[in-house]
């Protein structure tokens, strides 16, 4: 290889082993981490990431871009080294847009919005937490003006998590998901679901979900699940896939849960060997990295295919379900009923929390709303989208931790993520015409491996259009194929 691209390629590896590292202490702290350890937790991390962003965003690296250029050009587009400099070369030049002052100021305040929010939302006291979302919405502000856009100042704050998309393209795909999710929701019955309420003992849940996770295509000693209080998903290499659940004690949550986290585990598994230790080691974009755990908690996990295989296994762990028949309990997985709160949402009233949040940010960017006045809107917005009440703000507006650490512009991508779950679904199924013979059978692998090949292998690659594009022949992003799974799953509620 070229000598330009070994240095450049050294030079990136490092910046990465710095990123991994500074995962390792991020996973400790959220799952091991005694809470006195969380002021020099703070100090090791901010170190890490500042040297990180240092060695990424030097002049050096720009210098070995230009000579790397040269190098590639004639190679295929989706090469790796190709791929490589295209992909730094953007990366670099937005990271080098904003000030240091600015960034360290931003991390400094999300960690103080982060403290604050965590005793807001405890005693439900807004008030106490407005100083902190101003100072943080004004940030973001001084954030927006680093970038050039067309359409929308919220767009710079999306492009951090769905690179390349538009404000306008978003707002285009929830103006047709809005009045169809909210129209299925009202034809959507009630549905029993008193059984999945009840005594599930932690330990049989845990048994249970991993019994689940080893058939999904995870190399041996390449995993490992721990308990944490908020599930999430990290990873150090693709051989090194860090998940974790939540069992409570009274209900069955941590199946679909752990499901979840291992979608993305998966992703993260599959990536290519010679992707890592660079910018490439990575999915395209939240959107569609969450399309994946969707794709394996919900496509998979609430599928009728699937529990026929694994409905027995639960029953044998809880008997209080030995009672409840197959197509009962596979109607009160999939009910549709709005509720407060959009972790606990299902798949049908999920976007609709989406929706609101989404709404609500760009008016918080373009400073059209007074955020002393948002509980009140928050309230009003929630019994129009889904008509409930309110109770208090720990069940509304201050119920989420993204906006406490400045997180404006990564909602959107929870609600893209089941659209494209779907769009991928449809290739999936055109490429496996046996699927649901083989999670009938508990034969996971086929689909897993599909993924591994088309799509988690391909890391950050091609932007994310590009591999909507590779996977489906078309780079839109269209919610028909999601609305039409929603109106099926609705329909064979009300039989
Ligand atoms: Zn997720």
């Amino acid at each position: 290889m070229e000598q330009a691209l070994l240095d450049l390629r050294a030079r990136l590896a490092e910046v990465s082993d710095l990123s991994r590292a500074a995962g390792v202490l991020g996973w400790d702290q959220r799952v091991t981490m005694p809470p006195r350890g969380t002021e020099a937790r703070a100090e090791q991390l901010s170190t890490l990431g500042r040297i990180a962003h240092e060695r990424f965003t030097d002049a050096e690296v720009g210098r070995l871009l230009d000579r790397a250029e040269p190098l590639v050009e004639s190679q295929p587009y989706d090469s790796d080294d190709r791929s490589l400099v295209r992909v730094t070369r953007r990366d670099w030049e937005k990271a080098r847009r904003v000030p240091t002052e600015l960034r360290a100021e931003m991390t400094l305040q999300a960690a103080r919005g982060h403290h604050a929010w965590v005793e807001a939302r405890r005693t439900s006291d807004f008030a106490s937490f407005l100083p902190y979302l101003r100072t943080n919405v004004e940030l973001k502000r001084r954030y927006v003006e680093c970038f050039e856009w067309s359409d929308s100042p919220y767009t710079p704050l999306l492009d951090d998590y769905e690179p390349g998309m538009l404000t306008t393209e978003v707002q285009e795909v929830f103006a047709v998901l809005r009045p169809a999710l909210t129209e299925l929701v009202a034809a959507a019955p009630e549905v029993d679901a008193s059984f999945l309420h009840g005594d599930f003992p932690a330990e049989e849940q845990r048994a249970f979900a991993e019994r689940v996770v080893r058939t999904m295509g995870f190399d041996d000693d390449a995993w490992r699940l721990d308990p944490t209080a908020h599930p999430f998903c990290t990873s150090f290499s693709n051989r090194d896939v860090r998940l974790t659940t939540r069992y409570r004690p009274d209900d069955l949550e941590s199946v679909w849960s752990t499901m979840h986290e291992a979608g993305h585990g998966l992703y993260a598994h599959g990536i290519a060997d010679a992707l890592l230790r660079s910018p490439l080691h990575g999915a395209p974009s939240l959107g569609i990295n969450e399309s994946q755990s969707r794709t394996w908690e919900n496509l998979v996990g609430r599928s009728r295919p699937f529990w026929e295989h694994w409905y027995a296994p639960l029953q044998e762990h809880f008997p209080a379900l030995r009672g409840v028949e197959l197509d009962t309990f596979v109607r009160a997985i999939n009910r549709a009923e709005p509720g407060l709160i959009r972790v606990d949402a299902d798949e049908t009233t999920y976007s609709l929390h989406i929706i609101l949040r989404f709404e609500l940010e760009q008016e918080l960017v373009a400073g059209t709303v007074a955020l002393e006045d948002l509980p009140e809107i928050w309230n009003a917005r929630m019994k129009e989208f889904l008509g409930i009440d309110v109770p208090d703000n720990a069940h509304g507006v201050l119920q989420d931790v993204h906006w406490s650490g400045g997180g404006i512009g990564y909602f959107p991508t929870y609600a893209l993520g089941n659209v494209i779950s779907l769009q991928i679904w449809d290739a999936v199924r055109g490429a496996l015409p046996d699927l649901d013979d083989q999670l009938e059978g508990g034969d996971l692998l086929p689909l897993s491996e599909w993924l591994r090949d088309n799509l988690y292998a391909l890391g950050r690659k091609l932007t994310p259009k590009e591999t909507i594009e590779r996977l489906t022949g078309s780079p839109v992003i269209d919610p028909a194929p999601y609305l039409a799974y929603l109106g099926d799953k609705v329909a064979a509620l009300a039989t």
